[in-house]
């Protein structure tokens, strides 16, 4: 029955219908392993009881009023991320591409308050932010690009973790107001910069009164062992976006920023008829509570670490692994060959699991994976690489 449906995916041959923590089944009964968490959303796991009651309770209280009216529940998520992030404001919307729009409105508005007439914003190659016109204009992949130009104005690119170039962008022009960066790339190959790269970043951007702008869609909320991956680097960003893991599956966007950023929209400038409904911040606020009381962000940075190193001793001199990175609970494993069909043959092995930038196996599981879990998922892409490397390397040329 996809007829019915615009073939924006590929869809993999199964129907999910029911979860319980890491683990879901499909319409046959048959039960997979989550390596993916639906790409870093479902951080509590599947069906969490908690999340559940507070969406059942809210459901049949208040689902919905619009931003014309204060709404608590916001309010009270907004204090919450403020204090968790060490940024000052927040703007509620449904996902990360919009939490991005803001702040690249954030950083033009921000501009033009300082005189600048046609602001840029600096993106890096190989990064992700969203499908928009002017967010896949500020991705740095072609393939996303290709059919609709015109692309937006206004951006300028430069290699990602690569300082030089950002220097001489910021000799050679005067209307760079902000750059927006992940602190580790996901949907680019979970690419994770030096560690000199961010703190230079915050150093580079203040002396030249930019925006720092960080895209925490898929490395915040816990997933990189700190609440917010910007967190390792010990520096905080002018414009934080969140979204994914936020409402744990229920549709939650956030754009955070502190000092000018933050006051640069104002009643007009922007807005939103779903973001911050009374619904969607009560799953938000229910997320934190429990990822707070079960030490899920000590844990994520912990089990990742230990994933990580049981990957590079199994993998580690394999022949046709490239490189095994990540951080916490963000893990990629970059082979020599193209390998999207591991995703298929990964459910066949009962494995949630994906592949991005064509050559990296990424995982991304739910932060209550257990130890057991932990191991299992280690085992099992390990056991369906080195059998698919082993074909590729005995494949002729
Ligand atoms: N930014 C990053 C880093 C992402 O990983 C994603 C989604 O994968 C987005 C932005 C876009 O988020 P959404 O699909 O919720 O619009």
């Amino acid at each position: 029955m996809t007829e019915a449906l615009m073939s924006t995916y590929n869809r993999l041959p199964v129907s999910l219908v029911r979860g319980d923590g890491a683990r879901v089944w499909d319409a046959d009964g048959r039960e997979y392993l989550d390596a993916l968490a639906g790409i870093a959303v479902c951080g509590l796991g599947h069906a969490h009881p908690e999340v559940a009651a507070t969406v059942a309770e809210q459901a049949a209280t208040l689902v919905h009023c619009s931003n014309n009216y204060r709404i608590p529940a916001q309010e009270r998520l907004g204090a919450r991320l403020a204090a968790l992030s060490g940024h000052e404001r927040v703007f509620f919307c449904n996902s990360g591409g919009e939490a991005n729009e803001t702040a690249l409105k954030i950083a033009r508005r921000h501009g033009h308050d300082r005189g600048i007439d046609e602001p840029n914003i600096v993106v890096c190659e190989g990064a992700f932010h969203g499908r928009s016109l002017a967010l896949l204009t500020a991705s740095g992949n072609r393939r996303i690009q290709a059919g609709f130009e015109p692309l937006v104005q206004g951006f300028v690119r430069v290699p990602y973790g690569d300082l030089r170039t950002l220097e001489r962008v910021a000799a050679n022009r005067s209307n760079v107001v902000a750059v927006l960066v992940e602190p580790i790339q996901g949907e680019g190959g979970i690419r994770v910069p030096g560690d000199a790269y961010l703190p230079a970043l915050r150093e580079l951007c203040d002396r030249h009164r930019w925006l720092l702008m960080l895209d925490e869609i898929q490395t915040g909320i816990g997933r990189t062992g700190a609440w917010f991956a910007q967190q390792h680097a010990g520096i905080t960003a002018d414009v934080t976006t969140v979204a994914k893991a936020l409402g744990n599956g229920v549709p939650i966007g956030a754009c955070l920023a502190r000092g000018d950023a933050a006051e640069a929209l104002v009643p007009g400038s922007h807005g939103t008829t779903f973001g911050g409904n009374p619904l969607a911040c009560r799953a938000g606020l229910t997320v934190l509570d429990v990822i707070e009381r079960e030490g899920l962000v000590a844990r994520a940075g912990a089990l990742g670490g230990w994933m990580l190193d049981a990957f590079r001793q199994r993998l580690g001199e394999v022949t046709g692994v490239r490189a095994i990175r990540g951080r916490g609970l963000m893990i990629g494993i970059e082979l020599e060959h193209d390998c999207g069909e591991l995703m298929r043959r990964a459910l066949d092995a009962g494995l949630l699991i994906n592949v991005t930038a064509g050559k990296v196996v990424r995982l991304l599981p739910p932060l209550v994976i257990d130890d057991q879990q932990a191991a299992a998922i280690v085992d099992g892409v390990s056991s369906l690489v080195e059998a698919f490397l082993r074909e590729r390397e005995a494949a002729p040329a």
